[in-house]
């Protein structure tokens, strides 16, 4: 049996499509990677068309925000530990 996916509308076998809201027939199936996709891109986690919230752990999303947090706290490191270390020197030099 096949069904489509509403975000891409290509056509999958039932297993390969997930249902993550409350939308019924044939409207209620998406791919987990077009979700995935679209999520992302919307910053959105609402059906659109059935207002449920969408039943499906975003895990690309959240590492790609704690990549970034971690790549401040990198940078926060590499450009003002230094800056302190020396400022602190000067003013006892000075
Ligand atoms: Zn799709
Ligand atoms: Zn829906």
């Amino acid at each position: 049996m096949l069904e489509t996916c509403k975000i891409c509308w290509e056509s999958s076998a039932v297993n390969g499509l997930i249902t993550p809201c409350d939308c019924t027939g044939t409207m209620k199936f998406v791919h987990a990677a077009c979700l995935t996709n679209w999520m992302f891109l919307k910053d959105n986690d609402t059906c659109e068309v059935c207002k449920a919230t969408i039943q499906f752990t975003l895990p690309l999303h959240r590492d790609i925000k704690l990549v970034l947090i971690c790549m401040w706290l990198y940078i926060f490191t590499i450009l003002c530990v230094p800056c302190v270390y020396f400022k602190h020197h000067w003013e006892v030099w000075g």
